[in-house]
């Protein structure tokens, strides 16, 4: 039995690089190394050798360490088809992407709608998600270049992974995502449960959640249930017919939100 864990590295100022570790060997591959810096001193502190890099996604703050990162340690990077996230090796739908080092086994998914080349990496037998910008704790990246349906695809394709996966995302959010939710969905308990839960982290990662969790608060994950649909047709003073519709709605509404 191999023992893997996973570390958060703080980055700028609210994105978490993943770094999936095997304690035996000291080996470490990152998810989303936006800056190099705080890689090579993690790297550093914790005695461990990089074996390759997974990207999500081809914004800056995902990808901008790769350069230095592959010049400096001469390894794999594994990304969707952009030019600017410098992959040496493009995946797609569906493909495996096996982390030898760590003995783990990824599929990727593609989820256009926060960009359009944006994929997920997923272990099935650890139950292990890197959904980047496309899922947060208790909300959802903002629809750049995809279209609402595109998104509202993306989202129920992540939904449907088994209720224990855990979901790594890629920014600390949760705080204010659970007032929008909260903002939504007055009357749901497990929200508040959850702010309580956040408030006594201080500063600590809220992140990652279990996707049963999620689908409990996240109104992104909700685009079905009553009392979402509900509160944004009360808001919009229409009825909004499909779940894209909502999901349009709640996003620009949240997209508003202050
Ligand atoms: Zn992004
Ligand atoms: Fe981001």
């Amino acid at each position: 039995m191999i023992s893997i864990h996973i570390d958060p590295i703080k980055a700028f100022t609210d994105n978490y690089i993943w770094a999936i570790v095997n304690d035996d060997n000291k080996t470490v591959w990152m998810v989303d190394p936006g800056d190099a810096e705080p890689v090579i001193a993690y790297l550093q502190a914790k005695k461990l050798r990089l074996c390759g890099i997974l990207i999500t996604h081809h914004h800056h703050d995902h990808c901008g360490g790769v350069q230095v990162l592959r010049e400096r340690y001469a390894i794999p990077v594994y990304g969707p088809k952009h030019s600017d996230i410098l992959a040496t090796d493009v995946v797609e739908e569906r493909q495996q992407v096996f982390l030898p080092e760590c003995h783990l086994f990824f599929e990727v998914f593609s989820l256009p709608g926060h960009t359009l080349e944006h994929v997920a990496y997923y272990c099935a037998s650890d139950k292990i998600l890197f959904c980047g910008d496309t899922l947060f704790s208790a909300g959802c990246g903002r629809v750049f270049e995809g279209t609402a349906e595109q998104m509202t695809a993306s989202l129920m394709k992540l939904a449907a992974l088994p209720d224990d996966t855990l979901v790594y995302c890629a920014h600390e959010y949760t705080l204010k995502n659970l007032q929008f939710a909260k903002t939504v969905e007055p009357n749901n308990s497990d929200i508040d449960l959850r702010l309580d839960c956040i408030k006594g982290l201080e500063g600590k990662p809220s992140v990652p959640t279990p996707l049963a969790l999620e689908k409990k608060i996240n109104p992104f994950l909700r685009v079905h249930v009553p009392a979402v649909i509900a509160a944004a047709e009360n808001r919009a003073q229409k009825s909004l017919e499909d779940p894209v519709n909502v999901f349009s709605f709640i996003r620009e509404w949240k997209n508003n939100f202050v």
